[in-house]
């Protein structure tokens, strides 16, 4: 297990050119984390829940470990059967994040399995399989595959999938998807599909989830977070799916329910998300919750839009951005990420990531997100234009 440098690094860095030119000012679009509030429609859901645990009525003790009936109820209606897909209540655990989620799988699975991920990668998906013990092999994700890993030479058992993509902001189609579920399918492998920032997807061909292909729910896992859907990155909700289609098999040949399994881990080592952010997480499917975060994800969108044009214009080739809030731009001939991070903060003042922090085969490449105020990006892509 390496140490972790990336944002450490770019931290000092900052942190010392701050130090030495105390009167720039630098534009952060490194960041993945959200900047704009929690919508009115979740803040009076939460005051709502506040006030009625304070009741002799209304207080609640320990929650049901998978989540409340009411938000289980709502994400079927919402995010599965108005798209058409068949998904049941006891297919979903709610949780308190969809890092945990990636991270806690992996309790479900044999130590012997072999992992396949993409390059670069969310490194959480890496890192916790490492901590476990698992073989992990790598699929590069670049510009010469058009960003859309190919399938593993050899067999491999626990892929991990996530689009929208992050970091390099680019997505599968479904015809692209398929491949996976019938490789899945074949190799008695399981997805596990990483689907958080599902809310950014613009464009009509593209899956809102992995069992919008047929056959996907005998063979993947979905992850989903309210994380960057509705700001909730301080609030902490998501959720995970598993089809009780999905079925594994233990060493000596005897078949196995990851749902089963998943909910007896749950059981042990979970005590659910607390009432109030539960009620929250409800909210963002009303009507007004709905408008609501449309109009964020739009703000971020448009932010995505502004970084993408601008800095075609200035010349770059940049990839993603259209349904992502991620531009994942590549760097100069001749540079690396981590000189091109250099250059951008002395010449620009203005602070991404590098790609190769994402994996080896992110060398050459680099992360702006869109998750700024639109005044902070427009200036910091002025500057780009004007310097680099
Ligand atoms: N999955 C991906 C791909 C992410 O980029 C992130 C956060 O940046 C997460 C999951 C974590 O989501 P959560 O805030 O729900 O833990």
């Amino acid at each position: 297990l390496q140490d972790s440098y990336l944002f450490s690094t770019i931290a000092k860095k900052v942190a010392k050119f701050t130090e030495e030119n105390p009167e720039k000012e630098i534009i952060k679009l490194g960041i993945g984390d959200v900047t704009r509030p929690i919508v009115p429609a979740c803040i009076e859901a939460m005051h709502k829940a506040v006030d009625e645990i304070g009741t002799k009525e209304g207080f609640k003790g320990y929650g049901p470990e998978q989540g409340y009936d009411f938000l289980r109820d709502a994400i079927v209606k919402n995010d599965y059967k108005s798209r058409g897909i068949d998904v049941e209540k006891d297919e979903i655990f709610v949780s308190d994040g969809a890092k945990c989620d990636c991270g806690n799988i992996v309790d479900i699975f044999g130590k012997e399995n072999k992992v396949a991920i993409t390059d670069p990668v969310y490194p959480v998906y890496l890192d916790t399989n490492i901590m476990s013990g698992r073989d992990v092999i790598y699929l590069p994700v670049t510009a010469k595959n058009n960003f859309m890993p190919e399938l593993p030479k050899e067999k491999v058992d626990m892929i991990y999938l996530c689009f929208p993509n992050n970091p390099t902001g680019t997505v599968l189609t479904k015809e692209e998807l398929k491949k996976w579920v019938d490789y899945a399918k074949a190799n008695n492998s399981v997805i596990l599909y990483d689907a958080a920032y599902e809310a950014f997807i613009t464009e009509e061909k593209i899956p809102h989830s992995i069992y919008e292909v047929e056959g996907a729910k005998e063979v993947a896992i979905e992850f989903k977070s309210y994380s960057k859907t509705a700001g909730f990155t301080g609030v902490r909700c998501a959720y995970v799916v598993i089809p009780k289609e999905l079925k594994g098999y233990t060493k000596d040949g005897k078949e196995i329910s990851y749902n089963k399994l998943w909910n007896r881990r749950t059981c042990t080592k979970f005590n659910g998300v607390s009432y109030i952010v539960q009620r929250a997480a409800e909210a963002t499917y009303s009507e007004k919750g709905k408008k609501e975060i449309k109009e964020n994800i739009n703000y971020y969108l448009e932010n995505a839009k502004i970084i993408k044009k601008g800095l075609e214009e200035a010349g770059f080739t940049c990839y993603g951005g259209v349904n992502s809030p991620y531009v994942w731009l590549k760097v100069p001939d001749g540079m690396t990420s981590w000189e091109f991070f250099d250059e951008l903060l002395e010449k620009a003042n203005v602070v991404g990531t590098p790609g190769s922090g994402f994996g080896p085969h992110g060398e050459g490449y680099f992360r702006l997100t869109a998750f700024g105020t639109k005044e902070n990006t427009i200036k910091a892509i002025e500057r780009i234009k004007k310097v680099m």
